[in-house]
């Protein structure tokens, strides 16, 4: 488990994004995968509903946690991020590169 939350921002290794970094929107916890603001973005069709028009909407795909890795706050380096418990068994991610603390 690559220890990515919502609102991290990662950068895009694979797929017709690669190489782009966003922030995380939702990380879909049992597929391993995250969607992303702005990436991996298709065109979907939808229907007319009771509060939208019908018509062609941009829509962000889930993206497989492997195919993205995070960008360290503290640092700016795509790293991962490891969990470690603290002395009074508060567990916190840290940057596997800088080892900085990640809120
Ligand atoms: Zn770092």
């Amino acid at each position: 488990m690559a220890n990515i939350k919502k609102n991290d921002t990662v950068r895009i290794l694979a797929g017709k994004d690669k190489g782009k970094s966003g922030k995380v929107l939702r990380v879909l916890v049992k597929e391993d995968k995250v969607i992303i603001e702005n990436v991996n973005v298709y065109k979907k069709h939808q229907k007319k509903g009771p509060n939208r028009e019908a018509g062609i909407v941009d829509k962000a795909m889930p993206i497989h946690i492997s195919n993205v890795r995070p960008i360290c706050p503290k640092c700016t380096q795509p790293t991962s991020f490891r969990r470690k418990e603290l002395g009074d068994g508060k567990r916190v991610r840290y940057c596997r590169k800088c080892g900085e603390t990640i809120a």
